[in-house]
């Protein structure tokens, strides 16, 4: 426990961007190595990538984890105010240094458990790089890593406790780069091409697009290079960075084509030159109601992490930097108990009980590389809390919170039900099977097809 904790820091402090995750890959490793196992480092062409296995019969059960954090979300540890660091632009605003020490923590778990009862089983804990930005899930299931792996389980920090069920949307980022031509915006526009022109023509016209898009679709924009600060040159290089989101492969490249032509249709406008650059893409999830009962029995079982009143103290100063109005206006439709939900979020400042919900094929807005993994084998996920009521994901609210005991507590209470849910499935092939049916089922005529072309290489762009 407390050597998880002190790694829970250790990839705190690093806070690594996708695919740069080296500091923090190698403390994992080198964990994982001192623990004993043997670890395969850089794996499927990615450097911060690696797994550990252990045993070589039975069932192959692999915990999925990750490590990256986000640009932009730089915070000072356990202060309950907005504080970037001096030093540093990036946090663990997702929690995936949790992610990665749970993980680690249900390996240690089952590992021990399958030693105690003597049972035949092959586990594996994958080190996933780039989840945020980079898809490393993608590229791993496109390049056959989990084609022996009978079922994937992962988990994910939150504000609640539950089982995450439903789909995630299909994801392709991408750039468009145009190139125009510069002169002096006073003296001779007439001889300047504007490449930044181009670029507010294209989202003008993404923004007419929607109109014309399905309700469950989604497309937004980040400009890359403006192009420099001068407004008397006339921009001759300026780029634009896309995700364009849709629920499945297919709708989602049809999308994406329709966003090339307005891309194609700017550049004709204002005779710039358009390169569209295609930088990674990551398929939908699909949901496994097997595996989800799975975890639902261990949660009923095991229940979720207990706490202190001083760390309840220390929650309350987090809830209240938000409007938790928004948290209640916000309650998913599958929760069973909404009263109850209610209730808590008014009267605690932790989610402190299992938030049971029902099963559900509908699709979240958002995008996630597990979908990758669960079109190849049967993949399921939980929502441990590690986090006071109030901000979500991707706030400066969660680095801060990102090092407290309560975030620990979540971190090893998620491989906790992994565990557990990874032994029953282990005792009851039965129910693998099952979950395979169902997965065979769900995808029908359907073959996994990643986004990512097969030359295509990890990289950051
Ligand atoms: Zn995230
Ligand atoms: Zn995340």
């Amino acid at each position: 426990m407390e050597d998880l904790k002190k790694l829970q820091d250790e990839l705190w402090e690093y806070a690594e961007l996708g695919f740069k995750e080296h500091k923090s890959a190698k403390a994992m490793c080198d964990f994982l190595e001192n623990k004993g196992f043997k670890v395969n480092r850089s794996i499927c062409n990615m450097e911060t990538a690696f797994d550990a296995v252990y045993g070589d019969k039975g069932p192959v059960i692999a915990i999925l984890a990750e490590y990256d954090a986000l640009d932009g979300l730089s915070q000072e540890a356990d202060v309950a105010e907005y504080k970037p660091l001096t030093d540093s632009t990036t946090g663990q605003g997702c929690g995936h240094h949790l992610l990665g020490v749970g993980a680690i923590s249900a390996f240690l778990d089952l590992k021990k458990m399958i030693d105690e009862e003597n049972l035949d089983a092959t586990i594996k804990l994958v080190g996933c790089p780039a989840e945020e930005a980079g898809s490393g899930k993608a590229y791993l299931a496109r390049d056959g890593y989990f084609d022996d792996v009978d079922i994937a389980l992962t988990w994910h920090p939150s504000n609640i406790s539950s089982v995450t069920s439903g789909s995630h949307q299909a994801c392709i980022q991408c750039y468009f780069r145009f190139h125009g031509v510069s002169s002096h915006a006073a003296g001779s526009p007439e001889l300047g091409r504007s490449a930044l022109d181009s670029v507010e023509l294209m989202n003008v016209g993404v923004n007419y697009l929607r109109e014309h898009m399905s309700s469950d679709e989604r497309v937004h924009y980040a400009i890359t290079n403006t192009g420099g600060s001068a407004p008397n040159v006339v921009q001759a290089e300026a780029e634009v960075r896309y995700f364009v989101r849709s629920t499945t492969g297919p709708k989602v490249k049809k999308l994406y084509d329709r966003v090339c032509n307005i891309a194609r249709g700017s550049a004709l406008m204002n005779e710039t030159e358009v390169d569209i650059i295609f930088d990674e893409g990551l398929v939908n999830v699909i949901p496994n109601f097997t595996l989800e009962d799975v975890l639902r029995d261990s949660f009923l079982k095991l229940d979720v992490p207990k706490y202190t009143e001083e760390e309840r103290e220390y929650a309350k100063k987090f809830k209240e930097t938000y409007d938790i109005k928004i948290v209640l206006n916000n309650i998913d439709d599958t929760v069973k108990d909404k009263e109850r939900l209610k209730n808590n979020i008014l009267e605690s400042e932790l989610n402190d009980y299992f938030v049971d919900k029902e099963h559900t094929n509908v699709c979240h807005m958002g995008s996630t590389d597990v979908g990758d993994v669960s079109w190849v084998v049967p993949t399921a996920q939980v929502n441990v809390n590690c986090y006071s009521y109030g901000a979500g994901g991707h706030s400066w609210q969660w680095v801060a919170q990102g090092k407290s005991s309560i975030a620990t507590k979540g971190a090893i209470h998620a491989g906790k039900i992994l565990a557990d849910s990874a032994l029953t499935l282990i005792k009851n092939p039965e129910l693998i099977e099952k979950a395979k049916k169902e997965l065979q089922e769900r995808l029908g005529d359907d073959k996994y097809e990643c986004l990512i072309p097969k030359d295509v290489l990890p990289h950051v762009y």
